[in-house]
C-alpha cells in the first residue's frame, strides 16, 4: 500500500486489525478477525480466509460476509482439513472453493455454503505439485512448477488418473518456490546462538520493505535469549559450506550516498542491485552447494582470517553482527543493530513467490533441527 499522509496510521498486520478501521476515501470495508495473520483469501460474493491462529500450526478457513465483513456463522471448516497453503473460489457463478495443501499434492472442492468436501483430489504423477490452478464449468486447470495439466471436470480424480498431457520446460537452476527446493536446503542452524526464529511476518522473508518500497529477501535477527544483538554477537554459519564473498575490506557509503540511494529508491520505486547491495552492508556469503547459499548482512567486522574459497563448518563464527549498510546507522549509529540472513536459492530467495505462512513452514522445516 502507497504510504500518504492518509493511510499512514493503518496497521502493517492483521494482528493489529482488533478494531475496525474507517477512511472513506480510500477504504469501505476492513474485516475484523481474530488472529494472527492471513494466510490466503480468495473473494466471491463472501469472503474466504485461510488464517493461522495464535497456536503454532492451527490454520482455519474462515466464511466472512456482510459489511463490515463480519464471520458468518454457517462456515463449518471440514475436520480433516490440516495445513492448507492456497485457497480459491472457482471463478464461475456457484463455483467450488478450492483448497490446496502443504504438500501441493491435495487439492480439495468445497461446497462454499456448507464447507462439505465435495471433490478430493490427489495428482497421481510423482513430483507434480500444485503451483495454481483455474476452474470453470468445464476445465480444471493446474500449473505445476513447469508445467500446465488440464483435467475436464467430470469424472473426480482418482490416485490412478492420469494426468493430462503438457509440454515440459526445462529449469536449471533451482526456483524458490518449488517443493522440491526443500530437499536441496542443508539442515540449518540459528546464524545466532539463543535466538529464535521470528514470528513477525515482517521481519520474514516477503516482507514488505517499506523505507525502500521493495521486498524484504531475508530474516532479522533481532534478539538472543541474552538480549538485544549486539555488535558482540557472534555470527555462525548455518550450516558447512565455501566463502564465496568475505567484505574484509569494507567502505561505508558516505551519508551523502546513503542519502542519494535512499532517494533514488523512494523516487522510482525500485532498488536497483548495486543499490540493494549496499544496503545489505558488510557480508559474508557461503554456498552450500545445489544452488543454495546463505548471505549474512550488515555486519560490524567480519572473522579474522576468513577467506574467499575457505570451508566453514557449520557453527562456525564467520563474524559480528552490526548495522552497516542501514540508512537508520547514519541517524544513530546505535541504532539497527541486527542479522539479516538470506538464504539464497538459485536466483531468488527462500520465501519468495510464498505467502507467509508457506514462508514459515519452510523456515521452520530447513531449521527443524536448530529449533
Ligand atoms: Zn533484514
Amino acid at each position: 500500500m502507497e504510504k500518504t499522509d492518509s493511510t499512514q496510521d493503518i496497521p502493517r498486520t492483521l494482528a493489529d486489525l482488533d478494531r475496525v478501521i474507517h477512511e472513506p476515501a480510500r477504504l469501505s470495508i476492513m474485516a475484523v478477525l481474530s488472529v494472527v495473520e492471513s494466510a490466503d483469501f480468495t473473494v466471491g460474493e463472501d469472503f474466504f480466509v485461510l488464517t493461522e491462529g495464535e497456536q503454532q500450526g492451527t490454520v482455519t478457513l474462515q466464511k466472512l460476509g456482510g459489511s463490515p465483513l463480519t464471520p458468518l456463522s454457517g462456515f463449518v471448516s471440514p475436520p480433516d482439513l490440516a495445513d492448507p497453503s492456497w485457497v480459491m473460489l472457482g471463478r464461475e457463478p456457484g463455483g467450488y472453493l478450492y483448497v490446496i495443501d502443504m504438500g501441493y499434492h491435495r487439492l480439495r472442492a468445497l461446497e462454499p455454503e456448507s464447507g462439505a468436501v465435495v471433490r478430493d483430489y490427489r495428482l497421481a504423477e510423482q513430483g507434480v505439485e500444485i503451483r495454481c490452478i483455474y476452474a470453470d464449468r468445464e476445465k480444471l486447470y493446474v500449473a505445476s512448477r513447469d508445467a500446465l495439466y488440464v483435467y475436464p471436470m467430470e469424472p473426480i480424480l482418482s490416485p490412478t488418473a492420469q494426468p493430462g498431457t503438457a509440454p515440459t520446460i526445462g529449469t536449471s537452476s533451482p526456483v524458490p518456490h518449488d517443493p522440491a527446493t526443500l530437499e536441496l536446503l542443508p539442515p540449518l542452524v540459528l546464524p545466532v546462538e539463543g535466538a529464535a526464529l521470528s514470528d513477525m511476518a515482517y521481519r520474514l522473508p516477503g516482507a514488505p520493505s517499506s523505507y525502500r518500497y521493495g521486498v524484504h529477501e531475508g530474516l532479522d535477527f533481532y534478539w538472543t535469549a541474552a538480549g538485544p544483538v549486539s555488535r558482540d554477537t557472534q555470527v555462525l554459519a548455518t550450516a558447512e559450506g565455501q566463502v564465496i564473498r568475505a567484505d574484509i575490506d569494507y567502505t561505508a557509503p558516505s551519508a551523502q550516498e546513503m542519502a542519494d540511494m535512499v532517494t533514488y529508491t523512494q523516487e522510482t520505486h525500485h532498488t536497483p542491485a548495486d543499490i540493494l547491495d549496499a544496503f545489505r552492508g558488510r557480508q559474508v556469503w557461503i554456498d552450500h552447494g545445489h544452488g543454495v547459499a546463505t548471505r549474512y548482512c550488515h555486519l560490524d567486522s567480519v572473522a579474522e582470517g576468513l577467506a574467499v574459497g575457505q570451508h566453514v563448518e557449520q557453527g562456525q563464527v564467520i563474524g559480528h553482527a552490526g548495522n552497516s549498510g542501514t540508512p537508520a546507522a547514519y541517524y544513530d549509529e546505535d541504532s539497527e543493530i541486527h542479522l539479516h540472513l538470506e538464504i539464497r536459492i538459485g536466483d531468488g530467495y527462500l520465501g519468495q513467490f510464498l505467502r507467509p505462512v508457506e514462508t514459515k513452514r519452510w523456515l521452520k522445516l530447513a531449521l527443524a533441527e536448530a529449533t
